[in-house]
């Protein structure tokens, strides 16, 4: 029998093994590049059994897609045994994510009688490390980062013992042969070692001190998140003024105190895969206001190594828990890397002896209509597999360039890298091209050909190039559409609604607020926002007035820069005005957008929430939550003109609200108007297509409050409405798409 899926990594050997046992049969199971390949002798019925429970019932992280098997004659022999892996054949074994500690092992850690009392590197066949240590194939110690560590011969008898929960767990260790800690001052000087590292790393965190630590995929910096100068401080070094940070709290009982859980939110906070989750924040939540500024939710996240129990537990209050880089470049995941990067932001450094082989952030994911969205897919989401139609050829896509991750199809799988950043730092290009290799070596799949974005200044795009096969460009709201449609099992036409910043449109225009009706080998552009001029293009991300004077000019012309009534007007001095003024005459320096995001930029800037912002789509969320304040179902006049495509014109809109604003209604209520605005627009656009099915992607669907409204009154009329959950809706989805897309062209 071959078993392919999710099957090393997770106790799947030890599991066929008691299997085997308990039916009577003898024979014996392997790791192939493949899979686990299994001999079983006996009577037939319980062969039946044994195929039956490798399918139905199989370990709790395994996923097993398929079980193929032959008959072969009898041998005669006895016993069941665990052959050593071979390195042969061909690739197709997948590596489970990394697993947050089990409840077995967080026992452990906190019983003074056990052999792994405070030990910070506990872990067993249910959970540790798993993609964060592979080297290479196939999934066993060895290849991994922890090669370098022999057994000790109690660690041995339990890797070495059928009955044991350590049986076969390649990550093992314990205090006498495992990794240790160390702590460092700012400069590398190693100032403890064990738990007294531990002691007086903590107390430096009480202190009000910055501390680096190595955790599981990378480097993360921690301080007290009730300390508002320790806050302060972190935010100044990392140069990141207002950006939110998650925090990390000891365990649910203490999440409850500082945020709000549904079930569905408590089972996601708890899961394996331990992700940074955005919960609605509780009045007088303990960290401090500058931990989140301005946003009604808070990310927490559960400790998922034993070191962050032991630190969470001892401290017994909430730490901020962010990655450890410098603003958007990607994490630091070794102690030299992390010296010279992180020198100047943390005061010490809580570190360890066992390697990490790839970096891999903190995952980020929320609960929408009852459903897990993920918007950063890396630590315990990376590597995933997709299963797609078969047949093609295979598929390096390279995806964006902001938020930047990689996918590979071949066969009927699309195997998807972990989220490495913005790729404009050297260091995100760095993992850009790791993030590559390893999908390659992890497949053991030379690509036929790439498919990349057709932005000609995309870093990925770029990287396509230089590798010398045939490269296939996917239009970027196509890829976001394919992205929706793949995840959702849909491969014939639908209507992509697809809604973001920025994407290379053909005609030479930026486009982002776009209807398109196809399928996974092509699309018409059926619709789009009515289009205007952006001064200062890409500045406009960070000057959410420079959108509004965009749209305003389209509406009033020359006359906006006499309208100091208007708040995003106002905002510019006479000079800047007199440039802009130029610059939206001649159209230099002022390309046409049919963007979503810079339309929601336009009327935050217009409520005068957030003039300027330091990340993107500040703006657009500052937005949503004074929108989430109105419970109005109301909405404003907007009108769709032209026939193919057809224009969604923003015009009335805009002026309504201005209306609105002259008298004196609540920023709220026009908010909400705003968001209910548009959502009709899509219920306008699916009536007038009269397209049964509708995809939801692009980074303006993060935002929930649009979000539910277009699915919940699209429902309401009887529509089919598709949205993203396992795959992020912004372009960290986007590599999904294109290699879908590629995979149809001939
Ligand atoms: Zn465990
Ligand atoms: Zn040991
Ligand atoms: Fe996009």
């Amino acid at each position: 029998m071959t078993v392919t899926g999710v099957v090393q990594g997770v106790g799947f050997r030890p599991f066929a093994r008691r299997l085997a046992d308990e039916l009577g049969l003898s024979g014996w199971v392997e790791n192939t590049l493949r899979g686990v390949v299994i001999e079983a002798e006996g009577p037939g019925p319980a062969l039946d059994e044994f195929l039956r429970c490798l399918k139905e019932a199989p370990p709790p992280h395994a996923e097993v897609s398929v079980v193929e098997w032959r008959a072969i004659p009898a041998s005669g022999g006895s016993g069941f045994e665990i052959r050593p892996s071979t390195p042969e054949g061909d690739r197709l074994g997948r590596i489970p994510p990394d697993l947050a500690t089990c409840p077995e092992c967080v026992g452990e850690i906190f019983d003074p009688a056990n052999r792994r009392f405070r030990y910070p590197f506990t872990n067993c066949t249910h959970c540790g490390p798993r993609f964060s240590i592979v080297e290479s194939l196939p999934y066993d110690r060895p290849r991994t980062t922890l090669k370098g560590f022999a057994l000790c011969p109690d660690c041995r008898r339990e890797y070495e013992d059928p009955s044991d929960r350590r049986y076969h767990a390649q990550p093992v260790a314990c205090p006498v042969c495992g990794p240790r800690l160390a702590l460092w001052d700012a400069k590398g000087e190693k100032t403890a070692e064990g738990e007294d590292a531990l002691r007086r790393a903590e107390e430096a965190v009480r202190a009000g001190k910055i501390l680096a630590l190595k955790g599981l995929g990378g480097f993360q910096i921690l301080c007290d998140a009730r300390n508002p100068d320790a806050v302060a401080e972190l935010r100044l070094r990392k140069r990141r003024p207002a950006k939110p940070f998650a925090v990390m709290v000891a365990d649910t009982a203490a999440a409850y105190k500082e945020v709000r859980l549904s079930a569905e939110e408590r089972e996601l906070l708890n899961s394996p895969a331990a992700p940074i989750v955005l919960l609605g924040k509780r009045p007088g939540a303990t960290p401090v206001e500058g931990v989140a500024p301005n946003n009604p939710f808070l990310g927490v996240m559960l400790p998922y190594t034993p070191l962050h129990h032991l630190l969470l537990r001892d401290l017994g209050f909430a730490v901020v828990a962010t990655s450890g880089n410098l603003s958007e470049e990607p994490i630091c995941f070794d102690e030299s890397d992390a010296l010279a990067r992180l020198a100047g932001l943390a005061d010490f450094f809580l570190v360890h002896d066992r390697p990490i082989a790839r970096p891999l952030d903190d995952s980020v994911a929320r609960v929408v209509l009852g459903r897990v969205l993920v918007l950063r897919r890396a630590r315990g989401y990376a590597p995933d597999t997709i299963e797609i139609e078969t047949g093609g050829r295979s598929v390096l896509a390279v995806g964006g360039h902001l938020k930047g991750a990689v996918a590979l199809a071949s066969g009927a799988a699309v195997v998807l890298g972990a989220h490495v950043g913005d790729l404009d730092a050297p260091p995100a290009r760095e993992a850009f091209r790791r993030s590559v290799a390893d999908l390659e070596e992890f497949l053991g799949v030379r690509p036929d050909v790439l498919a990349a974005d057709l932005h000609p200044d995309y870093f990925s795009t770029r990287y396509a190039a230089e590798r010398g096969l045939p490269v296939i460009g996917v239009q970027h709201h196509h890829a976001h559409m394919a992205s929706c449609m793949v995840e959702n099992g849909l491969s014939s036409r639908v209507l992509g609604v697809v809604w973001d910043g920025t994407g290379y449109g053909p005609d030479g225009t930026v486009w982002g607020g776009e209807f398109l009706v196809g399928d996974l080998k092509g699309f018409e552009r059926v619709g789009h926002f009515r289009r205007f001029r952006l001064p200062g293009g890409e500045a406009a991300v960070k000057e959410p007035r420079r959108s509004a004077l965009g749209v305003l000019y389209e509406l009033f012309g020359d006359a906006v820069f006499s309208r100091d009534d208007l708040a995003p007007v106002r905002a510019f001095s006479v000079d800047e005005k007199a440039a802009l003024k130029g610059m939206l005459a001649g159209g230099a320096g002022s390309p046409l957008t049919s963007s979503a995001g810079r339309l929601f930029d336009a009327a935050a800037a217009l409520l005068n929430l957030s003039p300027l912002t330091t990340f993107e789509g500040q703006a657009a969320m500052g937005l949503e939550f004074e929108a989430r304040k109105s419970g109005t179902e109301s909405s404003y006049p907007f009108e769709v003109t032209g026939g193919a495509p057809f224009q969604f014109d923003w015009g009335p809109l805009f002026l309504a609200m201005i209306e609105d604003l002259g008298h004196g209604v609540a920023s709220s209520d026009i908010a909400a108007k705003f968001h209910n605005s548009l959502a009709e627009g899509v219920v306008r656009a699916q009536e007038v297509l009269g397209e049964k099915r509708v995809v939801l992607s692009g980074g303006c669907f993060q935002n929930v409050r649009l979000l539910e409204t277009v699915v919940n009154r699209l429902r309401r009329r009887g529509f089919e409405v598709y949205f993203h959950g396992r795959v992020p809706p912004n372009d960290g989805g986007l590599a999904l798409g294109q290699a879908a897309v590629a995979r149809k062209e001939k």
